[in-house]
């Protein structure tokens, strides 16, 4: 794990190798946030093959982010201080592993993240066929709370970075019946149940 910064915002990458359970269990356990704090973790939600899948993905990594606690909206009670998440490029000529090396030798660019959206694990139930899967969906909802105080000191807008970044998804279709189920979804996994 490392604690890098790419367009403006610092999380902690995690290499292909390093034990995520144990990354995240060392940041829960020194908290930089204020008590109170609600951390989500995905080593202990997810299934460790899903998780090795996405760690060492062609187009995939994770990384462990840290909510922005200066937003200027109200906070409700309990928020989250550390999220896991996966890093998708949309770019397919990404070449990971030298990405991988580039963060290691910190000679990494924002333009290798430039293709990245952030995205999490989640259950995808599609009303047209009413199968239900575990997929990889597009967190449109994080970049509210990263990257909107980040970007509006940067003369670029919330929305302008929301709208280029979920601009460049190809969204994925339901396996079965071929319909948007209204999900950024990038990838889908297991079927969970079955609507027929
Ligand atoms: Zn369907």
């Amino acid at each position: 794990m490392k604690l890098i910064k790419a367009e403006e915002i610092e999380f902690f990458y995690i290499f292909p190798e390093d034990d995520l359970v144990k990354e995240e269990t060392t940041l829960i356990n020194n908290p930089i946030m204020p008590e109170n704090r609600v951390n989500l973790p995905m080593g202990r939600y997810t299934s460790k093959q899903l998780i090795e899948t996405l760690q060492n993905g062609t187009d995939t990594r994770l990384a462990i982010f840290r909510i922005n606690t200066q937003l200027p909206l109200p906070l409700k009670d309990g928020y989250d201080a550390y999220q896991t998440h996966s890093l998708f490029w949309t770019n397919k000529d990404i070449n990971l592993k030298e990405l991988d090396q580039k963060i290691k030798d910190d000679s990494y660019t924002d333009e290798d993240f430039r293709s990245a959206v952030i995205a999490h694990v989640q259950y995808a139930f599609c009303r047209h066929c009413h199968n239900k899967y575990i997929a990889l969906v597009c967190d449109d909802v994080i970049y509210m709370y990263m990257y909107f105080p980040i970007a509006l000191a940067k003369h670029i807008s919330y929305q302008d970075y929301y709208y280029n970044k979920t601009g460049m998804i190809k969204i994925v279709r339901c396996p079965n019946c071929n319909e948007f189920i209204g999900l950024f979804v990038l990838r889908f996994f297991d079927k969970v149940e079955d609507g027929n």
